[in-house]
């Protein structure tokens, strides 16, 4: 039996995180009623002339830097022409000869064992994005909102390195984190600020005659991109192993139904007729201006993830969940500095980040500020509270702006290690449970865990813990 291996690249635009657009003073900012952040030069009116937005520049140099690019002193932008009802000036302002980086490379898992196969970055250009068309299905009309008109992006290529649908998602997963590290983009995928598409084709093993590829659109999670890519080349494959052919051709990905279907081809356009943009000259970088934002670039994912294995003696897997945000990490930094960081790592990884998860917020909207889950952990590490309270004052922090010593206080929650009452509670438990207690003297010991479990509900989950176990244990004499 044949067997086919596919050949995948991916296309990534991102929209950079500037406050107005590339070659104007509008604003970016997303959701604003439609066509108010407009001008005569987004809304390519004649006359207006495009002036380049600097912090564009240096936020498209940042990406390239932190993706191992060359990033270029001179790049030249060049018109791009097609007609497009979002596209009012009938051409976008791109780079397409000499974009503003080359020659990068990320390095992306490609096994569940931490394997990493390295993709190729062929170049980052940076051009401008185009406006919407809003399709309005019960009258069937359609209008077009052109405050994304000129919002600067960069896309970003790569040669055809990726080797598997999976090792896409892990690339793209990677390249999100850098570009959020980075702070080039927030990288919001509903928002449309990251867009992937990719290009997939297939071979026989050991041929090097490269199949015909496909370009498949229109995904808007990584995991969809993921779907898509494996949809695609089990296509493939069922076309070419019948004797088929491939056609070239751009594809949709219809997630509802989980496959992809041929765009019209209508909507493609192939001859865009390039030519360098006559009204701006070309973008040209001091060198002294590269070499400051280089020297800028922040401390990247990986690197930060090997320095906490090794700063905080943290597990692998602690390291890699702490720095997939960036903002995490920074938290998880200040938390370490004031107390045990393996547990400060415990507390985050479980309490915090499933708190961000249940309530959807971001580590800057989280209520719990550093320096009060600090104080919370000490009042553990101390002894002063139990592991049990210590989730009910995390649960109180939430909501209320009290220190955790001064909710314990308030709260009469100071564990209790007066032997006298613990006895009590004990005996309590022992006079309630004789069918246990008489199975623990016949060597069950693990049941020792569920009259403990009753002593801490009785105690209210104030009994010091080991000084009730070692009670339990002495009244029963296991
Ligand atoms: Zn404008």
């Amino acid at each position: 039996m044949t067997t086919y291996v596919p050949v995948i690249g991916l296309e990534v635009h991102v929209q950079l995180k500037t406050a107005t657009k590339l070659f104007c003073g509008d604003s970016t900012a997303f959701g604003a009623e439609p066509n108010t952040n407009v001008c005569p030069v987004c809304l390519g009116l004649p006359g207006a002339l495009p002036v380049l937005n600097e912090t564009a520049m240096e936020l498209a140099a940042r990406a390239g830097y932190g993706l191992n690019c060359v990033v270029h002193e001179t790049s030249v932008f060049a018109r791009k022409n097609y007609f497009y009802p979002d596209l009012p000036k009938g051409y976008q302002i791109t780079q397409f000869d000499r974009p503003i980086a080359t020659d990068g490379y990320l390095d992306a898992p490609i096994a569940a064992n931490g394997d990493e196969a390295r993709v190729r970055i062929r170049r980052i250009h940076a051009e401008e994005d185009a406006g919407k068309s809003l399709h309005d299905r019960l009258t069937g009309r359609t209008a077009v909102d052109l405050n994304r008109a000129g919002v600067p992006l960069i896309e970003i290529v790569t040669e055809p390195d990726l080797k598997s649908a999976a090792h896409a998602r892990a690339f793209l997963t990677r390249l999100k984190q850098i570009l959020q590290y980075l702070d080039v983009s927030d990288c919001d995928m509903e928002k449309g600020s990251l867009r992937v598409d990719a290009n997939v084709s297939i071979h026989e093993e050991g041929s090097f005659e490269l199949g015909t590829k496909t370009e498949i659109k229109n995904m808007n999670s990584f995991a969809n991109v993921e779907r898509a890519i494996l949809f695609e080349i089990e296509r493939q494959i069922q076309i070419v192993s019948t004797g088929g052919r491939i056609v070239q051709e751009t594809l949709l990905w219809d997630a509802a139904r989980n496959e992809a279907r041929p765009m019209r081809s209508k909507e493609e356009s192939h001859d865009y007729r390039y030519f360098p943009e006559p009204d701006l000259p070309p973008a040209v970088l001091p060198v002294e201006w590269l070499e400051r934002v280089r020297a800028a670039l922040p401390e990247l994912p990986q690197a930060r993830a090997r320095r906490f294995r090794e700063a905080y003696a943290l597990p692998a897997y602690d390291a890699e969940v702490l720095t997939a945000d960036r903002g995490v990490a920074d938290y998880y930094e200040s938390v370490a500095a004031e107390v045990d960081p393996k547990a400060a790592s415990n507390w985050i990884m479980t309490d915090v980040l499933s708190t961000l998860n249940d309530r959807g917020w971001t580590i800057d909207q989280f209520p719990v500020r550093p320096a009060r889950l600090a104080e919370l952990i000490r009042l553990v590490l101390d002894g002063v509270i139990s592991n049990t309270i210590a989730r009910q004052v995390f649960a109180r922090l939430l909501t209320s702006d009290l220190s955790p010593r001064r909710i314990v206080e308030e709260e009469g929650l100071v564990q209790v290690r007066d032997t006298g009452r613990i006895e009590q509670w004990v005996a309590e438990v022992i006079d309630a449970n004789p069918a246990e207690v008489e199975r623990i003297r016949n060597g069950e010991a693990k049941l020792i865990g569920f009259l403990m479990g009753q002593v801490m509900k009785k105690s209210g989950g104030k009994a010091d813990p080991r000084l009730a176990t070692d009670l339990l244990r002495q009244r029963i004499g296991a």
